[in-house]
């Protein structure tokens, strides 16, 4: 199999699978719990957490762990119920499908904004958002500006206008990132977009923010995230992040990584009729990681399937909206073509594909859409 389908999930690395089966049989015990085996658990999620906060530049304080990047990008939202919520329609269905239900006037403002979308890998330069957002006078008053914890304090004590959240699921790895440079108040992280298991997240929350717990219930995570630990979770998330620490993943990616995308979108223009790209190839403009192509008059998912059918295993546009006949919001939002939209495939690359791979796929590639091409009732210049 040619697995091509990186940005929607990836396998476990060995590493993480070793170390969760070692943290099964050692580290089952509740985390939570004063016994000895309670605080050993602890203390490998902590190191899970410090390794986190030290590779995106927070403090482990500011982190909390989560089921996913859908739990991190939900709280965040629901912290700013009744407010202002401004995002772009090329957000996530997680951050999309809430604030439509959100909908609120009252200040502070919450822009939430990806910096790498999950379709294209297109990256967005935060900088303008980030000014807006820091010019926003701070309202008197405002509901989120008066819990107190439990010991009696403020739960907030940076009062702005506005704050500013970025999914970074995708980015994670894959570029250098520093949550305090890109002036974050709020950051989503997941797990198996990197090697780790499903069901692990994160959640970067800076120090004196607004917060609203999203699970209540349990004093985990400082009583920000109720709910026993996922210990083997997260530990696997810390096996993840140590490997790529280690080998500082985001190089490979700029360098080997990226080539290789390179040269399979410059193949695909030059040898699939039809063929043109939604993801800006240029570095700074895209993650190295992601393709995203369009092929005029052939169909995404009859293309995803005739692929399958070769062993080798793409996308149409994000692998959560598949099943879904309506065209990729994302491409719809960026090219306002529905046709371009219907026709996308995301090939997404990780760190075990090879020049091999691409080289199958561009054996097989122009034979499908040219069958495509031939039975569709859409013209086609190059014909
Ligand atoms: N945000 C982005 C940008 C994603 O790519 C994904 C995964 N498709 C999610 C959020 C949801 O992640 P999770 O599966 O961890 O909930």
């Amino acid at each position: 199999m040619i697995y091509l389908d990186y940005a929607a999930t990836t396998p476990l690395l060995p590493e993480v699978l070793e170390a969760m089966h070692r943290a099964a049989t050692r580290f089952f015990a509740n985390a939570s719990a004063l016994h000895t085996p309670g605080h050993l658990a602890m203390n490998e999620i902590e190191s899970a957490r410090t390794l986190l906060a030290e590779l995106v530049g927070a403090d482990p304080s500011e982190i909390i762990f989560t089921s996913g990047a859908t739990e991190s990008n939900n709280t965040i939202l629901r912290t700013f119920a009744g407010c202002r919520i401004e995002t772009s329609p090329l957000e996530h269905h997680s951050i999309i499908e809430l604030k439509n239900s959100l909908a609120g006037t009252k200040l502070p403002k919450l822009y939430s904004f990806m910096l790498a979308n999950n379709e294209t890998g297109d990256l967005l330069d935060l900088s303008t958002i980030t000014q807006k957002a820091q010019s926003l006078p701070a309202p008197k008053t405002s509901p989120l500006f008066d819990p107190v914890s439990d010991w009696g304090k403020p739960l907030v004590t940076d009062r702005r206008g506005a704050y500013l959240h970025s999914d970074l699921t995708q980015a994670l790895g894959k570029i250098p990132l520093d949550v305090k440079r890109l002036n974050l108040d709020y950051a989503t992280f997941s797990a198996h977009k990197i090697g780790g298991p499903v069901g692990v997240g994160a959640l970067y929350v800076k120090k004196g923010v607004p917060f609203q717990p999203l699970l209540v219930g349990g004093n985990q995570e400082g009583k920000r995230r109720g709910g026993t630990y996922n210990t083997v979770g997260i530990i696997g998330f810390g096996a993840a992040l140590e490997k790529l620490q280690r080998e500082q993943s985001w190089r490979i990616y700029d360098t080997r990584i990226r080539a290789l995308r390179d040269s399979l979108a410059k193949r695909i223009l030059s040898d699939v009729p039809g063929s043109s790209l939604n993801t800006d190839l240029e570095k700074g403009k895209s993650l190295p990681n992601i393709l995203n192509a369009s092929f005029k008059a052939a169909e995404g998912e009859s293309i995803q399937l005739y692929l399958d059918a070769e062993g080798i295993v793409v996308s149409t546009g994000s692998a959560c909206a598949s099943g879904d006949i309506k065209p990729s919001h994302v491409l719809m939002a960026k090219t306002g073509d529905a046709e371009i939209a219907h026709s996308s495939i995301r090939f997404s690359f990780g760190l075990n594909n090879t020049e091999k791979d691409i080289e199958k796929v561009m054996s097989v590639l122009p034979s499908i859409i040219d069958r495509l091409q031939k039975i569709s009732t859409i013209e086609i210049k190059e014909k």
